[in-house]
């Protein structure tokens, strides 16, 4: 897989793919409930020159539902509006880059079980 490729399950090998437990992100991001906070981001890249020396990027590739995206100008896009809080992006960034707070009270998601 080429950095900026979009990940997909299937485009793991055989072995890695079987191995994984049948558990579909997609499944249960339907069960969540947002509260999007149109004025203030709680995600917030500290330096773009530290983007643009990061070689791997890994934030394209650990977040669940593609909060972070290459842009056209070649830097990463924030689309926190999707962020679903699973804290991922917190130690993922090997220069931790990423301010990440909790959205303001009220806003964010809502998990809802049974
Ligand atoms: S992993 Fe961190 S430093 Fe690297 S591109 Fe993403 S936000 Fe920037
Ligand atoms: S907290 Fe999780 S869902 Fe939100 S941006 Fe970070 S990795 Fe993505």
């Amino acid at each position: 897989m080429k950095r900026g490729d979009a990940f997909s399950v299937k485009k793991l090998p055989a072995q890695l793919r079987e191995s994984l437990p049948a558990v579909y992100v997609d499944d249960w991001l339907v069960s969540i409930k947002y509260f999007v906070d149109e004025e203030e981001s709680h995600l917030k890249i500290q330096e773009d020159e530290l983007c643009a020396r990061c070689e791997d990027k890994p934030c394209l590739y650990f977040c669940p539902v593609n909060v972070y995206t290459l842009g056209s100008d070649g830097r990463i896009q924030v689309a926190y509006q999707a962020c679903v809080e699973c804290g991922s992006c917190r130690v993922g960034c090997p220069y931790d880059n990423i301010e990440w707070k909790l959205p303001r009270g009220g806003y964010g998601v809502a998990y809802k079980f049974g």
